[in-house]
């Protein structure tokens, strides 16, 4: 097991983003920043024995080759009675006879021979010598006799050994997420404990001297924190384990020690605030002394200003994301950069990108070229079809445009104005935030 925490340490960072076309840190374009910051990550080393039923959430590390055949052997998918193929008619019923019954879990021990069926329910082993089940509902049995109607198929409602699982054949990878099917799925070949990468460890902090937290009364001017309380909604569905440092003021002292304290505690640290360009130097100063940290304007809206790097070094090291401090401006970087990024550090090597869907836009929007847009938008049903529409007011203050919205208008870098009708891209909310 690998001591390292996340992050190698192999090159600057400035050195992996520098390379890439069109790494522009004053104008950065969002899939750039996308691009810069994916170069730059290494996920966490450490790997977990579990038990299956704690994986759930968790990154599976290592390859699962079934040890058997999953159905183990070839059974029936319906009630009903199996027989040989070769005894129907396409043209005229048929008369079997009975020969015993198998029910799941209890296979029927003799063979099946020419003119005779066997009572089967679903899962039940198919007998020796039977290769189609025909379902019970079109067959009329009286006694011993069954009669089978003219047209039913050879081979019909019979499972496979191994179509499910095959032994041998690999069936998840290292990196895949372990959700309820994948439980399912290692506890389908009597897999009790699995390989997990150890969970990432996420620390946060709001800056900000007119921030109170909950509980205490305003002072004029100030507001409460709300950034900390999405970010936790946010975090809390990735799958990580979550430090929330509070809110600091925007003193350095205590800001260096928030830091040190964050990068000594976490794999990757979050914060809010103090990266725009009317913020007080000293954060951005602060941020660049304790590692190596970029600065960049990115060409989106919301959410311009952002910063990224590494800070603390060796075991202390840890990635930094300094968001914006507008509330949905923090909402919009996290999806569209952190989320990923979180994901790529805990050893997901799939479903790293949220799906872009289209709909038409039911109102014409306004859009200068040159920026990705985020609108907050409803995706609703008109008929038979799937329109969006904004959700109103798009200020980065207004939180609410978040708790209304299901969905983000994506407006791509070159686009201009949409006009009423237009299909446009949307990025659904529901599981996500
Ligand atoms: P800043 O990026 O620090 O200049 O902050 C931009 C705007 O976001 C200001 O209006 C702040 O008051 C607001 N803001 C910053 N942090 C928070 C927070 N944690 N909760 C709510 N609003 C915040
Ligand atoms: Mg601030």
């Amino acid at each position: 097991m690998s001591q390292s925490r996340s992050g190698g340490s192999d090159g600057t960072l400035i050195q992996a983003v520098s390379c890439l076309e069109g790494y522009d840190p004053d104008a950065l374009r969002v899939d750039k920043a996308r691009e810069a910051i994916r170069a730059c990550l290494h996920p966490v080393a450490e790997i977990e024995r579990v038990p299956v039923r704690e994986a759930l959430g968790r990154v599976l590390a290592e390859e699962i080759v079934p040890s058997l055949n999953v159905p183990g052997h070839d059974n029936s998918a319906m009630d009903g009675y199996a027989l040989r193929g070769a005894d129907l008619s396409a043209s005229q019923a048929v008369s079997l006879t009975l020969a015993g019954t198998a029910f799941a879990g209890k296979p029927h021990s003799g063979r099946v021979g020419p003119g005779q069926c066997i009572r089967v329910m679903t899962g039940a082993v198919m007998p020796e010598g039977a290769d189609t089940v025909v379902v019970q509902e079109v067959c009329r049995a009286e006694g011993n006799a069954v009669t089978v109607p003219a047209g039913q198929k050879a081979g019909q409602n019979v499972r496979f050994a191994g179509e499910d699982l095959k032994a041998g054949v690999p069936v998840l990878a290292p990196g895949q997420p372990l959700r309820a099917a994948e439980l399912g799925l290692i506890a389908s070949l009597g897999i009790g404990e699995v390989s997990v990468r150890r969970r990432l460890r996420v620390a946060f902090f709001s800056t900000g001297d007119e921030l109170a937290s909950i509980g205490k009364p305003l002072a004029p001017g100030e507001v409460y924190d709300s950034n900390r309380y999405t970010l936790h909604g946010l975090l809390a569905g990735l799958g990580v384990e979550i430090l929330d440092l509070g809110v600091v003021r925007d003193d350095p002292a205590l800001l260096e020690a928030a830091f040190r304290k964050a990068a000594a505690s976490a794999d990757a640290v979050l914060t809010t605030g103090g990266v725009s360009v009317g913020e007080a130097d000293f954060i951005k100063q602060l941020m660049a002394q304790l590692g190596e940290v970029l600065f960049w304007k990115i060409a989106m809206r919301p959410g311009r200003p952002m910063a990224f790097g590494r800070i603390g070094s060796g075991r202390d090291a840890a990635f930094l994301f300094g968001l914006p401090g507008n509330p949905v401006a923090v909402m919009v970087t996290f999806t569209q950069f952190v989320r990923d990024a979180l994901l790529v550090l805990s050893g997901r090597t799939s479903g790293l990108d949220l799906p872009l869907l289209r709909a038409a836009s039911a109102s014409a929007i306004r859009k200068v070229p040159g920026r990705t847009e985020y609108q907050r938008g409803v995706v609703y049903r008109d008929g038979t079809d799937w329109k969006v529409r904004t959700t109103g007011q798009q200020g980065s203050g207004v939180l609410r445009s978040m708790s209304e919205a299901n969905c983000f208008i994506v407006l791509e870098h070159e686009r201009g104005n949409v006009a009423a009708g237009e299909p446009v891209q949307v990025q659904l909310f529901e599981g996500l935030l």
